[in-house]
Protein backbone atom coordinates (compact mmCIF):
# COMPACT_ATOMS: atom_id res chain seq x y z
CA UNK A 1 0.00 0.00 0.00
CA UNK A 2 1.00 3.47 -0.78
CA UNK A 3 2.75 5.05 2.39
CA UNK A 4 0.50 8.26 3.59
CA UNK A 5 1.08 10.96 5.83
CA UNK A 6 -0.59 13.71 7.34
CA UNK A 7 1.04 16.81 6.27
CA UNK A 8 1.02 19.79 8.96
CA UNK A 9 2.11 23.53 9.22
CA UNK A 10 1.82 24.60 12.68
CA UNK A 11 -1.37 23.71 14.15
CA UNK A 12 -2.81 23.27 10.50
CA UNK A 13 -2.99 20.11 8.24
CA UNK A 14 -2.26 21.14 4.83
CA UNK A 15 -4.21 19.36 1.67
CA UNK A 16 -4.17 19.71 -1.86
CA UNK A 17 -7.47 22.25 -2.42
CA UNK A 18 -9.17 19.53 -4.10
CA UNK A 19 -9.28 16.97 -1.25
CA UNK A 20 -12.44 16.12 0.36
CA UNK A 21 -13.31 16.24 3.52
CA UNK A 22 -14.18 12.84 3.76
CA UNK A 23 -10.42 11.86 2.64
CA UNK A 24 -8.87 13.52 5.45
CA UNK A 25 -8.11 11.01 7.71
CA UNK A 26 -6.77 8.74 5.49
CA UNK A 27 -3.59 11.35 5.01
CA UNK A 28 -1.96 12.30 1.70
CA UNK A 29 0.40 10.05 -0.53
CA UNK A 30 3.76 10.54 1.36
CA UNK A 31 4.88 11.28 -2.37
CA UNK A 32 3.63 14.81 -2.11
CA UNK A 33 6.36 15.80 0.09
CA UNK A 34 8.78 16.40 -2.84
CA UNK A 35 6.67 20.30 -2.76
CA UNK A 36 7.89 20.84 0.53
CA UNK A 37 11.46 21.71 1.75
CA UNK A 38 13.11 21.76 5.05
CA UNK A 39 10.40 19.56 6.65
CA UNK A 40 11.08 17.19 9.48
CA UNK A 41 9.25 13.95 8.96
CA UNK A 42 8.50 11.36 11.21
CA UNK A 43 6.52 8.50 12.55
CA UNK A 44 5.14 8.15 15.75
CA UNK A 45 3.14 5.09 17.03
CA UNK A 46 -0.60 5.73 18.20
CA UNK A 47 -1.05 5.15 21.86
CA UNK A 48 -3.34 2.53 22.19
CA UNK A 49 -2.18 0.71 19.17
CA UNK A 50 1.63 1.30 18.89
CA UNK A 51 2.38 -0.99 16.24
CA UNK A 52 0.15 1.71 14.35
CA UNK A 53 2.36 4.22 12.78
CA UNK A 54 1.52 7.91 12.49
CA UNK A 55 3.92 9.42 9.31
CA UNK A 56 3.72 12.82 9.58
CA UNK A 57 5.32 15.71 7.11
CA UNK A 58 6.06 18.82 9.06
CA UNK A 59 6.52 21.53 7.20
CA UNK A 60 7.98 24.81 8.48
CA UNK A 61 5.79 27.49 9.64
CA UNK A 62 7.20 30.01 7.06
CA UNK A 63 6.99 27.60 3.86
CA UNK A 64 4.49 29.25 1.26
CA UNK A 65 2.02 26.56 -0.04
CA UNK A 66 2.64 25.35 -3.11
CA UNK A 67 -0.26 26.57 -5.74
CA UNK A 68 -3.77 24.50 -5.45
CA UNK A 69 -2.84 23.74 -1.88
CA UNK A 70 -5.15 24.64 1.38
CA UNK A 71 -4.39 24.85 5.07
CA UNK A 72 -7.10 24.09 7.14
CA UNK A 73 -7.25 24.47 11.30
CA UNK A 74 -6.80 21.74 13.36
CA UNK A 75 -9.26 22.75 15.69
CA UNK A 76 -11.82 23.37 12.80
CA UNK A 77 -10.93 19.78 11.64
CA UNK A 78 -12.07 18.35 15.15
CA UNK A 79 -15.73 19.82 14.21
CA UNK A 80 -16.17 17.53 11.56
CA UNK A 81 -15.80 14.41 13.54
CA UNK A 82 -19.17 13.29 16.01
CA UNK A 83 -18.60 13.85 19.62
CA UNK A 84 -19.11 10.80 21.73
CA UNK A 85 -17.70 7.98 23.47
CA UNK A 86 -14.99 7.72 25.82
CA UNK A 87 -12.93 10.28 24.74
CA UNK A 88 -13.64 13.26 22.70
CA UNK A 89 -13.18 12.73 18.75
CA UNK A 90 -12.81 9.60 17.36
CA UNK A 91 -9.66 7.27 16.28
CA UNK A 92 -8.82 9.36 13.06
CA UNK A 93 -9.68 12.60 14.66
CA UNK A 94 -7.12 11.36 17.63
CA UNK A 95 -4.40 10.60 15.15
CA UNK A 96 -4.53 13.67 13.81
CA UNK A 97 -4.57 15.51 16.75
CA UNK A 98 -1.44 13.74 17.93
CA UNK A 99 0.36 14.78 14.87
CA UNK A 100 -0.51 18.21 15.03
CA UNK A 101 1.29 18.25 18.94
CA UNK A 102 4.42 16.15 18.09
CA UNK A 103 5.01 18.22 15.29
CA UNK A 104 5.21 21.31 16.99
CA UNK A 105 7.05 19.88 20.00
CA UNK A 106 9.58 18.76 17.46
CA UNK A 107 10.26 22.22 16.19
CA UNK A 108 10.47 23.75 19.47
CA UNK A 109 13.11 20.92 21.03
CA UNK A 110 15.97 20.60 18.67
CA UNK A 111 18.33 21.97 20.77
CA UNK A 112 18.67 21.06 24.31
CA UNK A 113 17.24 23.70 26.98
CA UNK A 114 20.20 23.12 29.03
CA UNK A 115 23.27 23.20 27.25
CA UNK A 116 22.17 24.21 23.35
CA UNK A 117 23.41 21.10 22.35
CA UNK A 118 21.54 19.33 19.34
CA UNK A 119 18.78 16.88 20.71
CA UNK A 120 18.95 13.31 19.05
CA UNK A 121 15.53 11.50 18.63
CA UNK A 122 14.52 8.81 20.80
CA UNK A 123 13.64 6.00 18.27
CA UNK A 124 9.73 5.23 17.84
CA UNK A 125 9.29 7.62 20.83
CA UNK A 126 7.97 10.62 21.65
CA UNK A 127 11.41 11.41 23.14
CA UNK A 128 14.21 13.56 22.83
CA UNK A 129 17.49 13.10 24.64
CA UNK A 130 20.53 15.64 24.51
CA UNK A 131 24.13 13.53 23.56
CA UNK A 132 26.11 15.93 25.75
CA UNK A 133 24.32 16.38 28.84
CA UNK A 134 21.69 13.67 28.48
CA UNK A 135 19.22 15.83 29.43
CA UNK A 136 15.63 14.35 27.98
CA UNK A 137 12.59 15.97 26.73
CA UNK A 138 8.93 14.76 26.29
CA UNK A 139 6.61 16.93 24.98
CA UNK A 140 5.01 19.60 26.57
CA UNK A 141 1.40 19.33 27.52
CA UNK A 142 0.22 22.80 29.76
CA UNK A 143 -2.93 21.59 31.76
CA UNK A 144 -5.76 24.56 31.43
CA UNK A 145 -9.35 24.43 33.01
CA UNK A 146 -12.94 24.87 31.87
CA UNK A 147 -15.14 25.30 33.86
CA UNK A 148 -19.18 24.90 33.90
CA UNK A 149 -21.07 27.07 36.03
CA UNK A 150 -24.55 26.26 37.39
CA UNK A 151 -26.67 28.26 39.67
CA UNK A 152 -30.14 27.20 41.31
CA UNK A 153 -32.19 29.00 38.65
CA UNK A 154 -31.07 26.49 35.88
CA UNK A 155 -28.96 28.45 34.59
CA UNK A 156 -24.84 28.76 33.21
CA UNK A 157 -22.68 31.33 33.44
CA UNK A 158 -20.98 31.97 30.26
CA UNK A 159 -18.53 34.80 28.99
CA UNK A 160 -17.08 36.51 26.14
CA UNK A 161 -13.45 36.58 25.91
CA UNK A 162 -11.71 39.22 23.82
CA UNK A 163 -10.11 36.22 21.60
CA UNK A 164 -13.04 34.83 20.74
CA UNK A 165 -15.16 35.81 17.79
CA UNK A 166 -17.93 38.55 18.54
CA UNK A 167 -21.02 37.25 19.94
CA UNK A 168 -19.78 33.83 20.96
CA UNK A 169 -19.75 33.01 24.64
CA UNK A 170 -17.90 30.35 27.25
CA UNK A 171 -16.93 29.12 29.86
CA UNK A 172 -14.45 30.06 31.85
CA UNK A 173 -11.14 28.94 31.77
CA UNK A 174 -7.06 29.24 32.21
CA UNK A 175 -4.04 27.84 32.75
CA UNK A 176 -2.97 25.89 35.68
CA UNK A 177 -0.15 27.70 37.46
CA UNK A 178 3.03 25.70 39.26
CA UNK A 179 1.83 24.70 42.25
CA UNK A 180 -1.77 24.57 42.06
CA UNK A 181 -4.08 21.97 41.81
CA UNK A 182 -6.65 21.87 39.25
CA UNK A 183 -9.65 22.33 41.16
CA UNK A 184 -7.56 25.65 43.14
CA UNK A 185 -7.29 26.49 39.17
CA UNK A 186 -11.00 26.23 39.07
CA UNK A 187 -11.38 28.88 42.33
CA UNK A 188 -8.43 31.36 41.53
CA UNK A 189 -9.63 31.81 37.23
CA UNK A 190 -13.12 32.28 38.37
CA UNK A 191 -12.21 34.83 41.23
CA UNK A 192 -9.96 36.29 39.09
CA UNK A 193 -12.22 36.82 35.41
CA UNK A 194 -15.70 37.56 37.02
CA UNK A 195 -15.26 37.92 41.03
CA UNK A 196 -17.52 35.21 42.27
CA UNK A 197 -17.58 31.90 44.56
CA UNK A 198 -18.17 28.42 43.49
CA UNK A 199 -18.59 25.30 45.72
CA UNK A 200 -18.80 21.58 44.29
CA UNK A 201 -15.97 21.40 42.14
CA UNK A 202 -15.82 18.49 40.06
CA UNK A 203 -14.29 16.95 37.01
CA UNK A 204 -16.02 16.15 33.91
CA UNK A 205 -13.63 14.97 30.94
CA UNK A 206 -10.72 16.05 29.40
CA UNK A 207 -9.65 16.82 26.02
CA UNK A 208 -6.19 16.72 24.17
CA UNK A 209 -5.97 20.87 22.54
CA UNK A 210 -2.99 20.81 20.81
CA UNK A 211 -2.99 24.53 20.15
CA UNK A 212 0.13 24.43 20.47
CA UNK A 213 0.42 22.02 23.75
CA UNK A 214 -2.81 22.24 26.07
CA UNK A 215 -5.11 19.54 27.75
CA UNK A 216 -8.26 20.90 28.79
CA UNK A 217 -9.84 19.73 31.74
CA UNK A 218 -13.54 20.32 32.23
CA UNK A 219 -14.63 20.56 35.11
CA UNK A 220 -18.30 21.94 37.00
CA UNK A 221 -19.47 23.86 40.17
CA UNK A 222 -21.80 25.40 41.54
CA UNK A 223 -22.31 29.48 42.41
CA UNK A 224 -22.10 30.03 45.65
CA UNK A 225 -22.01 34.30 46.16
CA UNK A 226 -20.95 37.33 44.84
CA UNK A 227 -21.55 39.98 41.66
CA UNK A 228 -20.74 39.27 38.17
CA UNK A 229 -18.08 41.56 37.32
CA UNK A 230 -16.16 40.98 34.26
CA UNK A 231 -12.10 41.68 34.60
CA UNK A 232 -12.22 43.89 32.16
CA UNK A 233 -8.79 42.29 30.94
CA UNK A 234 -9.32 39.24 29.11
CA UNK A 235 -13.55 38.79 29.63
CA UNK A 236 -15.42 41.44 28.04
CA UNK A 237 -18.67 39.89 29.07
CA UNK A 238 -20.30 37.41 31.72
CA UNK A 239 -23.73 36.32 32.42
CA UNK A 240 -26.23 33.98 33.48
CA UNK A 241 -28.26 32.26 30.43
CA UNK A 242 -31.10 30.03 30.13
CA UNK A 243 -31.35 26.98 28.16
CA UNK A 244 -34.01 29.12 25.93
CA UNK A 245 -31.75 32.15 25.91
CA UNK A 246 -28.31 30.69 24.64
CA UNK A 247 -25.69 33.01 22.74
CA UNK A 248 -23.63 31.94 19.73
CA UNK A 249 -21.51 28.81 21.38
CA UNK A 250 -18.30 28.02 20.70
CA UNK A 251 -17.58 25.20 17.66
CA UNK A 252 -19.06 21.28 17.85
CA UNK A 253 -16.17 19.02 18.92
CA UNK A 254 -14.54 21.58 21.19
CA UNK A 255 -14.81 19.96 24.78
CA UNK A 256 -16.56 23.40 25.77
CA UNK A 257 -19.21 22.76 23.33
CA UNK A 258 -19.44 19.16 24.42
CA UNK A 259 -20.43 20.50 28.03
CA UNK A 260 -22.60 23.03 27.27
CA UNK A 261 -24.64 20.33 25.36
CA UNK A 262 -24.25 17.86 28.08
CA UNK A 263 -25.97 20.61 30.00
CA UNK A 264 -28.60 21.29 27.61
CA UNK A 265 -29.35 17.75 27.49
CA UNK A 266 -29.58 17.67 31.28
CA UNK A 267 -26.48 15.22 31.59
CA UNK A 268 -24.64 17.80 33.38
ZN1 LIG B 1 22.35 19.16 26.83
Amino acid sequence: MDKRAFFIQGDSLLLPVNTLDTQIDAGLLFELSKYFKNTDIFDIPELDNPSNLISVVSVPVTAVLPENWKSIPVRSILSMFSVSGGRIGNTDANRIVRACHIAQWRWSSRFCGTCGAKNEDVPMQAQRICPKCGRTEFPRICPAVIVLITDDKNRILLAHNKRFKARVYSHISGFNEAGETLEETVVREIREEVDIEVKDIVYIKSQPWPFPSSLMVGFKARYVSGTITPDGDEIEDAKWFTKNDLPELPAEGSLSRYIINGWIKGDL
